[in-house]
């Protein structure tokens, strides 16, 4: 069997396993017993032989609900139908270059002007959309500030004037207010890593893999290859991050699979966490990823996750941030009607100052959401989280793995349907029992404790109850 082979064969069963039999519940079985995830508020049991069994032969959800009723497992449903109604703004994120370099063959922003023409967010029009996030905010609350493009490095004196303003408003109102970038990492100078260092900075580098894969996916406008010219100007902020986090987000397609390989690469330039996310919708729909993409992907994921579980257990760190983000979800019993703050308290804003429901709505009508001129469009705000509430999702209703999952990115959903959903359960699925195993592992104060080892899983507690 190759290893593509043996990573398939993973797949396969995970996805089989978590296939949905009831919108409920979902049942597993680890080495360390038999389990209930019950969906409504994401909680996880450990369940004893009989009604795990009876469980699992229930035919119907009432059935299922009479029974975890009996064994005292409910409760008044977490979430309803209802939309979120005039959610606080906490987060934007600024197209301030609707412009870039590169000509990345599946890039969503169509080589990053979003289907227009090239521009610059202005600095009136950036520190506009400052006063939107920083004027509604209530004392003690945390925003967040995002820079995106296109390449926000190719208007870099909006990102530092922007930023610098924020960061006074923010002081003026006593409120907290965080910053990050997503940069192709081709135009960063020295001096760049010292600004994010003085704010505090997540930087997020756009990179794909191994030099040959990452040059076909991610070249210049002209064809060559960036990925020398991204490590050798990203070396220096590795080298010197200490407020700021520069982490590496691995677009995966058909032509980059080998995870594994990947992970292990940037972990070793430094990097301070790596994260997959699988191309699911391009506007050429070059590069996007089929059943089959999907299935191998999984495999790799499950097996970075092994591999972290089995670090983990020696004490070590490993910054696969899928796995480490899914830790803290879970821990925390995380459920919620939506995918993202995506039109609810996080909003996009285009070049021309155009309000959207995320990064990848700008310029779109689908997310259109207001502009800056007039404010946030409360009808269309409304409309928007009634009609993408996961309750009026129709697959996802009958999905046990909805208040987890939220019914999948709003924008890929919206473009191309729901292509991963076994990909998605497959995952959580294998998280779920990597999670009981994590915590079984860990005795507190350990060099086993997974709070020890990355303060991201400083909440992580075991929830588990017999
Ligand atoms: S999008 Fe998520 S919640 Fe909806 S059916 Fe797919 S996996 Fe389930
Ligand atoms: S809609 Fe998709 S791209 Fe936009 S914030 Fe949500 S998950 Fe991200």
């Amino acid at each position: 069997m190759t290893p593509a082979d043996a990573l398939r064969v993973t797949a396969r069963g995970a996805m089989a396993r978590s296939a949905p039999r009831s919108a409920a519940v979902h049942l597993f079985e680890t080495g360390l017993g038999s389990h209930v995830f019950v969906a409504d508020g994401s909680r996880l049991f450990d369940a004893d032989p009989i009604l795990f069994s009876r469980l699992d032969t229930a035919q119907t959800d009432w059935t299922v609900g009479a029974l975890l009723a009996e064994a005292g497992l409910d409760e008044a449903p977490a979430i309803d139908d209802a939309a979120l109604s005039g959610p606080p703004l906490h987060a934007l994120s600024l197209a301030v270059a609707q412009q870039c370099n590169l000509g990345c063959t599946y890039c969503y922003a169509q080589q990053g002007e979003f289907g227009g023409a090239a521009q610059n967010m202005s600095r009136k029009t950036a520190l506009q959309a400052v006063d939107l996030l920083v004027d509604a905010a209530l004392p003690g609350s945390r925003l967040n500030l995002a820079f995106l493009g296109g390449e926000p490095l190719a208007n870099r004196p909006v990102v530092q004037a922007a930023t610098r303003y924020a960061a006074e408003r923010a002081a003026e109102r006593g409120v907290d207010i965080t910053f990050s970038i997503t940069t192709n990492g081709t135009l960063l100078q020295p001096a760049d890593g010292a600004f994010f260092e003085d704010y505090g900075f997540a930087v997020t580098i756009s990179v794909d893999g191994p030099r040959e894969v990452h040059d076909r996916l991610r070249p210049y406008k002209g064809g060559r290859g960036s990925y020398d010219r991204i490590m050798e100007h990203v070396r220096p902020l590795l080298a010197t991050q200490r407020s700021m986090q520069v982490s590496a987000r691995v677009t995966v397609t058909p032509a980059n699979l080998g995870l594994r390989m990947t992970l292990e690469q940037l972990i070793a330039e430094g990097f301070h966490s790596v994260g997959f996310a699988p191309l699911l919708s391009a506007p050429s729909g070059q590069g996007e990823m089929q059943r089959d993409d999907l299935e191998l992907m999984l495999g790799a994921m499950i097996d970075c996750g092994r591999e972290y579980e089995r670090r983990i257990r020696t004490g070590a760190r490993y910054l696969f941030s899928n796995m480490v983000n899914a830790m803290t979800e879970i821990g925390k019993g995380t459920h919620r009607p939506y995918p993202c703050g995506a039109g609810a308290g996080y909003l996009g804003v285009s070049a021309d100052g155009e309000l959207a429901a995320c990064h990848r709505f700008v310029g779109d009508p689908t997310g259109a959401l207001g502009s800056l001129a007039t404010g946030i469009d409360q009808g269309r705000q409304a409309a928007w989280l009634k009609e993408r509430h996961v309750h009026r999702q129709a697959p996802c209703t009958l999905c046990w793995a909805r208040y987890l999952c939220g019914g999948g990115c709003h924008h890929e959903v919206i473009r191309r349907g729901r292509p991963a959903c076994d990909f998605i359960r497959g995952w959580l699925h294998y998280c779920l029992g990597a999670y009981l195993r994590v915590s079984a592992g860990a005795e507190p104060g350990s060099a086993s404790d997974p709070s020890a080892v990355t303060s991201s899983l400083s909440d992580l507690a075991p929830r588990i109850r017999v």
